[in-house]
């Protein structure tokens, strides 16, 4: 008996285009590229992926800081990387970018999918603003003593010396990492995706995957306290996509690199002259099975945020 030949997309984790590669990337894609290797051999076809993620305020901060444009950045970025990963031939079959019109095509579709099926809702939130830098801060970008312990020189998410985690408006004489000044608190209308909703959902696909048991144990965890929405929109100046319907509003960078995953495939189709498109590939009724390689610092990306997504926005869900 001939057994039919699996249908195989793989992903590495998506390096942060803001620096070249280090150990840790070699070894999640070597990982990753025998495991793919070894499908190879067994027949199975594989089409195996990875892009430099593009987006968000570090790679802002870092295109200002060398005086050039972030695409510049992320171009110059990326072709470091592509030449690291192929000098360790590792083999992927596209090696991409999520600063793509690709990319950019199918974050707008799952957005406005996701947003037509109820799924996306308007909030006003609180946050800390640099008058001088003309920018709302993220947590990483300001210091103040914790709310907790009162300990010196702590960012605005949670605290290294007592562990506790808290907003960062609640931060005790903060100070811009910028400026250096005290920010000001100002209120923004942002843009959520209801993850609240889709909690009976991602709980049956976290039951019915192969994910291992420690994985679980992890994310049951999350439940535990009960999930929250997700803030999916940045206020400009952001480097990424903007939000349709929107002037000044930008997908998060989390919203849009994993939908990388799925415009590098669509890359990969065009640069094969392959008819299907990626939604094709990525469909509920495709028979590809869908491998992501992660690191477990972003397991709730890819496990709760994902899936809820894909879900949100009728695609299909990893395994
Ligand atoms: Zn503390």
């Amino acid at each position: 008996m001939t057994m039919k030949k699996k249908e195989l997309i793989v992903t590495s984790a998506l390096p942060y285009a803001n620096g070249p590669l280090h150990f840790g990337h070699l070894l999640e894609h070597i990982q990753t590229d025998i495991w793919v290797r070894s499908q190879r051999i067994l027949g199975n076809h594989c089409i195996y992926l990875c892009a430099s993620d593009a987006h968000g305020t570090p790679i802002m901060m870092k295109a200002e800081e060398e005086n050039i444009a972030p695409e510049k950045l992320v171009d110059k970025y990326m072709k470091a990387h592509k030449k690291t990963l192929e000098a360790f031939q590792v083999s992927h079959d596209c090696y991409y970018q999520t600063h793509s019109e690709e990319n950019k095509k199918y974050s707008e579709l799952i957005y406005n999918t996701a947003l037509e099926n109820g799924y996306i809702k308007k909030q006003n939130i609180k946050q800390l603003y640099d008058k001088d830098k003309k920018l709302f801060l993220a947590d990483r970008y300001v210091q103040g003593n914790c709310p907790k312990c009162n300990a010196p020189d702590q960012y605005g998410d949670n605290c290294d010396v007592c562990g506790a985690k808290y907003e960062a408006t609640e931060l005790i004489n903060p100070l811009s990492i910028f400026s250096k000044k005290p920010p000001v608190i100002k209120d923004s209308e942002h843009l959520f995706f209801s993850l609240t909703k889709l909690e009976a959902e991602i709980k049956k696909w976290i039951d019915e995957s192969s994910l291992q048991e420690s994985v679980i144990n992890k994310l049951q965890e999350w439940f535990k306290d009960g999930l929250m929405d997700w803030d999916i929109s940045r206020d400009a100046p952001y480097f990424g996509f903007k939000i349709p319907g929107f002037e000044d509003k930008f997908f998060y960078v989390w919203l849009d690199a994993p939908i990388g995953y799925i415009g590098t495939l669509e890359k990969f189709l065009k640069d094969s002259k392959n008819k299907a498109s990626a939604k094709d590939l990525w469909s509920e009724d495709s028979r590809h099975e869908i491998y992501h390689f992660i690191g477990k610092d972003i397991l709730n990306f890819h496990a709760l945020f994902w899936p809820a997504l894909l879900h949100a926005a009728e695609f299909k869900k990893t395994i």
